[in-house]
C-alpha cells in the first residue's frame, strides 16, 4: 500500500486494467463506507458503481430516513461513519433531529430523516476526502477466480470493458452480483419464506403538517386499512418520511413481490411501482388530512430493493442469534432493529419488537463467502437468514458493517489478500478506537 490512485497499464488489447488494494463494487452505503474506511486505513482503493451517483437504495431508492440508532432505553448501538454521514449532512442543512415516534402499528421505533439528493454530495465528499478513485457508470460484467481466489473483475462502462484486479474485493452490490459471477454458494429461502417485496418510494406535498401531524396511530392504521380495502394502497400504511428542505414528505406506501436479480419482473415492478405510488398520491389527497393540497411531485430513481441473495458465509447469523442475543468473539457491529418482515403480498407487516434496551451483534464471519480467499461481503447480501436480515438490513447497520468490511479489506491485503488472515482483536480495536460501537 502506498500512493492513492490504483496503477494502470494497457493491456496488448489496448483495454484499460487497473489494480487496486481494495476494490468495492457497489456503491451503496455499505459500499461507500467500505471504501471509506478502507482507504482511511491506508489501502488503494477503487469504487465500482452502476449509477452515476453513490448511496444505493438510500438515494437512488430514496429510502429517506435512518432508522435504528439506538435500542428502546436510548442506549447508542450505531456510531463511527454512520454517524458522520448524519453530521456531514447536518453541515448540508440535510438532516432532521434524531426522534422517537409510534408507528401505525403501535410500535415505537427511532429514526433520522435526510435528503436523500444532499446524501449524493455527503458522500461524493466522503469518498474524495478518503482518496478513493470512483468508477461510476460501470457495470459488473463478468469474473476470474482461480484456487478459490478472486483475480479479476471486469465492468463494462462507456470506456469499454475495463479488467481490475484486486487484492481484496469487497461486493458491496446489494444483489451480490460480484459473487454471483464468482460461482459462490448463496443461501435458499426456507420453507414458507418469500423474498421481501420491493417499494416504488415516491415524494409527495405540500403537506399541510399541523394537521397530518395531528392525526394518532389509531387514525393513521384506519385510514391505511380503509385505502388498502379501497384498492387504493398495496399496503396497509402511511409510512411517511419528511424531506427537510420543504413540506414534502417521501412516502413508502407501495409493494411489488419480484426477485429483482429477475430483470424481466424488475422491470414490471418498475412500471406497476410507479402507478401504484400515483394511486396511493391520489388517495392521500382526497382521504388523508393535510395532503389535500399535495400532488406526486416526484417517483425514486428506481424501486427500493429491500432482499435479493444472501451469501452463504463463514457464520449464518440467524433471528435466535439477535433474539438471544449472542456474544460473538469476533462482532464487528451492532444492531438494535427488530425483525421486520414486508410480506411479499397483503397489506400488513410481521414485525417482532425485540426486548427492553435490546442490542445484537454481527460476527465477521458473515461477512466471509465459503470457499473464497480474498473476498468480503457488506450490507443487504451477508450471510443471514431471511429473518435475520429483515432486522440487519437496515442503513444503519449497513454503514456500519459497511464499515468493518473496509477496515478487514485493508488489514487484509497485508496478508496478500486472504480474509481469514485477519483477527478478530485487531479488527475489533481498530473500529473501536474509529467509535464504532460493537454491543
Ligand atoms: C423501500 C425500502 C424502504 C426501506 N426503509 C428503510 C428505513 O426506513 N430505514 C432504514 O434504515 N433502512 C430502510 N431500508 C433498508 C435499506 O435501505 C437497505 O437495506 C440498505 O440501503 C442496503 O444498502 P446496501 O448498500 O447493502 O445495498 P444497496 O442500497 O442496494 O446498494 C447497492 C449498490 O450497488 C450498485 N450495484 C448493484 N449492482 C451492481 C452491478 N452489477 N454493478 C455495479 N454496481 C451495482 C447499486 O446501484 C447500488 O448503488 C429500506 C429499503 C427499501 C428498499
Amino acid at each position: 500500500m502506498g500512493s492513492r490512485a490504483p496503477s494502470t497499464t494497457k493491456t496488448a488489447s489496448a483495454s484499460l486494467e487497473l489494480t487496486p488494494d481494495v476494490l468495492v463494487c457497489g456503491g451503496g452505503l455499505a459500499g461507500a463506507m467500505a471504501a471509506v474506511a478502507a482507504a482511511r486505513q491506508g489501502a488503494q482503493v477503487l469504487l465500482v458503481e452502476r449509477y452515476g451517483f453513490l448511496g444505493g437504495n438510500a438515494t437512488g431508492g430514496a429510502v429517506a430516513q435512518f432508522n435504528s440508532w439506538q435500542t428502546s432505553s436510548g442506549r447508542p448501538v450505531i456510531a463511527g461513519l454512520a454517524r458522520e454521514v448524519v453530521e456531514r449532512l447536518r453541515a448540508y442543512g440535510a438532516a432532521g433531529e434524531h426522534q422517537v415516534f409510534v408507528m401505525s402499528t403501535g410500535h415505537t421505533m427511532d429514526r433520522i430523516e435526510y435528503a436523500p439528493e444532499v446524501l449524493k454530495l455527503v458522500l461524493d465528499d466522503l469518498i474524495l476526502e478518503a482518496g478513493v478513485q470512483p468508477l461510476l457508470h460501470a457495470n459488473v460484467l463478468d469474473v476470474e477466480v482461480t484456487d478459490g481466489r478472486l483475480h479479476t473483475v471486469r465492468v463494462l462502462t462507456k470506456s469499454g470493458v475495463l479488467s481490475l484486479r484486486p487484492r481484496v474485493l469487497v461486493d458491496t452490490t446489494g444483489d451480490i452480483d460480484v459473487l454471483h459471477r464468482a460461482g459462490a454458494r448463496f443461501l435458499d429461502l426456507e420453507e414458507g419464506d418469500q423474498l421481501q417485496p420491493a417499494t416504488m418510494m415516491f415524494r409527495f406535498g405540500p403537506i399541510d403538517y399541523a394537521r397530518f401531524d395531528a392525526l394518532g396511530p389509531a387514525d393513521l392504521k384506519t385510514l391505511a386499512r380503509r385505502g388498502y380495502e379501497d384498492g387504493e394502497l398495496a399496503r396497509a400504511a402511511l409510512h411517511a418520511a419528511r424531506d427537510p428542505y420543504s413540506s414534502d414528505a417521501w412516502f413508502n406506501i407501495s409493494r411489488l413481490g419480484i426477485d429483482a436479480t429477475d430483470v424481466t419482473a424488475l422491470s414490471r415492478a418498475e412500471i406497476e411501482g410507479r402507478r401504484q405510488a400515483w394511486r396511493a398520491a391520489g388517495y392521500l389527497r382526497r382521504a388523508v388530512p393535510g395532503c389535500e393540497a399535495g400532488r406526486l411531485q416526484a417517483f425514486a430513481t428506481q424501486v427500493g430493493i429491500r432482499e435479493t441473495r444472501r451469501v452463504h458465509g463463514d457464520h449464518v447469523l440467524t433471528a435466535e442469534e439477535l433474539s438471544q442475543p449472542t456474544v460473538f468473539d469476533d462482532g464487528i457491529a451492532a444492531g438494535a432493529y427488530p425483525i421486520d418482515i414486508h410480506p411479499a403480498s397483503g397489506g400488513e407487516l410481521i414485525y417482532t419488537p425485540l426486548g427492553p434496551d435490546h442490542a445484537y451483534q454481527i460476527p465477521y464471519r458473515s461477512l466471509l463467502p465459503r470457499d473464497l480467499r480474498n473476498t468480503l461481503v457488506a450490507g443487504r447480501g451477508i450471510s443471514a437468514t431471511h429473518a435475520a436480515l429483515a432486522a440487519i438490513r437496515v442503513m444503519t447497520i449497513s454503514m456500519a458493517v459497511g464499515q468493518a468490511a473496509g477496515v478487514a479489506a485493508a488489514l487484509a491485503c497485508a496478508a496478500d489478500g486472504e480474509v481469514r488472515a485477519v483477527e478478530a482483536g485487531p479488527l475489533r480495536r481498530l473500529l473501536l478506537d474509529q467509535g464504532a460501537v460493537l454491543a
